[in-house]
């Protein structure tokens, strides 16, 4: 288990705050203290996926990229990016990208538009997401072993489909394979939450997505899907997700996130001492002003929103999506106005 290490701070617990991330020594402003290295696992959303670079996540108000993969579903900005992404899968992953999007294809019609659909059920508790859970795990040991269960694209039929949460998990998927190590040493030390899903409807798509890719991922990636990966990127993605944003003039397009382990470490503060900044598929953190020793080094999870708003528009917004009251000392400082 080991956090990132850096000659500028330590990760530490904190009282009352979990993990934070702490200056070992005076670090002056504009310091570069840490690079995110690239996602564990990533989506870039089905709609914007003629439009993000699949490499490095450029975006060009809304154009469609100029180099096109049809066959993996991806596009580039420039060929150097096309060749990058596809050293960086490698032949195995470059084959699995290519089954799911011919699986994608063939079932089109079972692809929901989740976003315009009434999320159904309650948020799920730990009983029924075990036992969902154990279901697909379930129909995934009778598809690998022939009992009565189908492989490749006639298994799991008239499911519907979510692009979105297949492209997540095959990201992650490949990471584990090509870097186990970086996923025991850092993945799973990421604080994780053990009911992560906002309904019925979504922790059925999750479940769902598992049982599909184990249909029709080359077996070199069984492992993987043995090792309990996609619930590990859905229990950690739902407190450590980096948003992908255009960051552009004509304002923030949301088109995907990303989990970076080494970047979780930062707690919030609505006035943060820390900025970061995207370049090309990884993250910058820098200081924004001079940070003492043993000062904590925190980011905002309110990406830059958080200079407008009153101190109640703040808490609401982080306790509705990240799900804590912020006490930071600019909230503690204006709500005891
Ligand atoms: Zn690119
Ligand atoms: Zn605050």
């Amino acid at each position: 288990m080991s956090p990132p290490e850096s000659e500028w701070f330590k990760v530490q617990t904190i009282p009352n705050a979990g993990r934070g991330v702490l200056a070992s020594k005076r670090i002056p402003a504009g310091t570069l203290i840490l690079n995110s290295q690239p996602a564990a696992a990533h989506v870039i959303f089905r709609q914007y996926r003629k439009e993000v670079c699949a490499f490095c996540f450029a975006y060009d108000r809304g154009r469609t990229l100029a180099v096109r993969e049809n066959e993996v579903g991806k596009v580039f900005c420039s060929v150097e990016c096309q060749a990058q992404w596809v050293l960086d899968q490698g032949d195995v992953g470059v084959a699995a990208w290519r089954e799911l999007q011919r699986y994608v294809m063939l079932k089109r019609k079972f692809v929901l538009d989740f976003a315009g659909l009434a999320p159904v059920g309650a948020k799920p508790g730990l009983d029924v997401i075990r036992a969902t859970w154990r279901d697909a795990e379930a129909r995934r040991r009778a598809a690998m072993e022939g009992k009565g269960g189908k492989r490749g694209p006639k298994a799991n039929a008239n499911q519907s489909v979510d692009p979105d949460i297949l492209g997540l998990f095959l990201s992650g998927l490949l990471y584990h394979a090509k870097y186990p190590d970086k996923w025991r040493d850092e993945v799973l030390c990421l604080a994780m939450d053990e009911e992560p899903y906002k309904s019925l409807t979504d922790l059925e798509a999750h479940s769902n997505a598992f049982a599909q890719l184990a249909s029709i991922l080359p077996a070199e990636l069984s492992t993987s899907l043995n090792d309990n990966v996609c619930q590990v990127l859905t229990q950690a993605g739902s407190h450590n997700a980096f948003g992908i944003r255009s960051g552009s003039e004509d304002g923030e397009e949301y088109m995907g996130y990303s989990l970076y382990p080494a970047a979780s470490y930062f707690n919030h503060s609505c006035s943060p001492n820390i900025v970061k900044k995207r370049v090309g598929r990884e993250w910058e953190f820098s200081s924004a002003r001079d940070i003492e020793v043993g000062e904590e080094c925190c980011i905002t999870y309110l990406g830059g929103d958080e200079k407008d708003l009153t101190v109640d528009e703040r808490r609401t917004r982080l306790s509705d999506v990240w799900g804590f009251k912020c006490m930071c000392t600019r909230c503690s400082t204006e709500a005891s106005r």
